[in-house]
């Protein structure tokens, strides 16, 4: 068939299944999860593919799983990606009310729109012959948590703390050539075709002080919270340094600040990323920040415990795979203000992580209102926020595998990084290493 005509039949398809798609996510976004915890998003993940008659793996990367689309291919894989996990934010009206976690990221209607991808791309699958599709949900995008996913890490059950990079540590990425996926903004009248992106290393600080009574004896203890505090004020006495176009954004809180009021604070705990454009920028404002805590927790006799762990690789999409997504938004939505983002941006993910060892690229389309990651975030438009997204990844998947997938031959030729699955971990033992 015609690839214009599998195009058709695609979006008949996702257009004649709009209800329940968009079902899928409106209940994800009821039922919201924090990272490695979303047993029921990847629950309504498994459904679809058992209706669609789909193989899959689930408990990946703890709960991820991974679709096929047709069984025994020889030809390239081509992965659609959905994040399945919300932030924290218990005043969020559809927060949960016992783990206050909300999608104030969107993350759910990835997974609805790549299980519209999925509907629309299973009716055509017979003709689909230059290679297959893979459906790849992603847990954990949202690096939070951190004492938690230690703790993890800690018992052997994760190494990183991105869903993504525990996928591609434990081979799940082994058989993808290329991938996609699309996050939304809440920019209605763009579609975003490519971007750069911040990467970062998250920290996790134990101050340790003395404990003493607060009123009674308060000269035989040493206070932890006056520690973080100098430190606090030290971090942004370093901001003067830090270069303009290295993006580094340094945002740390307190997670503990102490036990009890009469009692000088002991144990104080902090999180924090060092965000930046670069891998070496990030490395030398990381310097600076721990030198800076150290000589605050030195000042005020205390000790200090700092755990740095690998955050995200800065994002960079594959020209490759954006024109391929471009074209087919341009194809679908041409009134759309199609563009391709200049300058930097100051969010991370973990597809930085898969762009450093594969084509990928991560689109973004609108459907989405107000602040990311706060309490008034909220999907505005049910065609954007789910279907806009579902029809351009299947249709960018058929481009991506027509003519014996020379699409994908050809990014797979041109993609220039030392980096693949196989030496995935040595990236980031060379930035921790220092
Ligand atoms: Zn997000």
């Amino acid at each position: 068939m015609d690839r214009e005509l599998l195009k058709k039949k695609i979006c008949d398809t996702i257009d004649a299944n709009r209800e329940k798609i968009c079902e899928i996510g409106r209940s994800i976004y009821a039922n919201p999860e924090l990272g490695y915890k979303e047993v029921f998003a990847s629950g309504r993940v498994k459904e679809v593919y058992d209706e669609l008659g789909l193989k899959y793996e689930d408990g990946l990367a703890v709960t991820g799983i991974k679709a096929r689309l047709k069984e025994n291919t020889t030809g390239p894989n081509v992965a659609i990606m959905g994040e399945l996990d919300a932030v924290v934010c218990p005043d969020h009206p559809n927060a949960d009310p016992v783990t206050g976690a909300a999608h104030c990221c969107g993350h759910f209607a990835q997974t609805a729109a790549m299980l519209g991808a999925a509907i629309g791309l299973n009716a055509v699958k017979d003709e689909i012959d230059g290679g297959n599709v893979i459906f790849l949900s992603t847990p954990a995008e949202e690096c939070v948590e951190l004492e938690w996913r230690k703790g993890l890490i800690a018992e052997g059950k994760l190494k990183y703390l991105g869903g993504k990079q525990e996928m591609i540590r434990t081979g799940v990425f082994d058989d993808i050539d290329v991938a996609m996926m699309v996050h939304g903004t809440n920019f209605d009248d763009n579609i975003n075709c490519s971007a750069r992106n911040v990467g970062f290393i998250a920290k996790n600080v134990k101050f340790i002080g003395r404990e003493a009574h607060a009123g009674f004896a308060p000269w035989d203890g040493a206070n932890a919270l006056n520690a973080a505090s100098l430190a606090l004020m030290a971090i942004n006495a370093i901001r003067e340094t830090l270069k303009d176009q290295d993006c580094i954004r340094i945002h740390p809180i307190i997670t503990k600040g102490g036990t009890l009021v009469n009692i000088v604070p002991d144990d104080v705990r902090m999180e924090m990323y060092v965000r930046g454009a670069t891998i070496e920028a990030i490395k030398d404002a990381n310097k600076k920040v721990n030198r800076a805590i150290k000589g605050c927790a030195y000042a005020l006799d205390c000790e200090v415990e700092i755990t740095d762990l690998p955050g995200y690789l800065p994002m960079v999409d594959d020209p490759g795979m954006s024109k391929v997504f471009e074209e087919n938004a341009r194809l679908l939505y041409p009134e759309k203000n199609i563009v391709h983002m200049e300058e930097i941006g100051g969010a991370a993910g973990d597809a930085g992580d898969v762009q450093a060892i594969i084509p990928c690229v991560q689109g973004g389309v609108g459907g989405f209102k107000n602040n990311f990651h706060s309490k008034f975030f909220q999907p505005s438009d049910e065609e954007l926020t789910y279907i806009v997204p579902a029809k351009i990844m299947a249709c960018t998947a058929i481009d991506l595998l027509a003519d014996d997938a020379a699409r994908t031959k050809e990014i797979v030729a041109n993609f220039n990084s030392p980096y693949n699955v196989h030496n995935y971990e040595t990236i980031w033992e060379e930035i921790m290493g220092e």
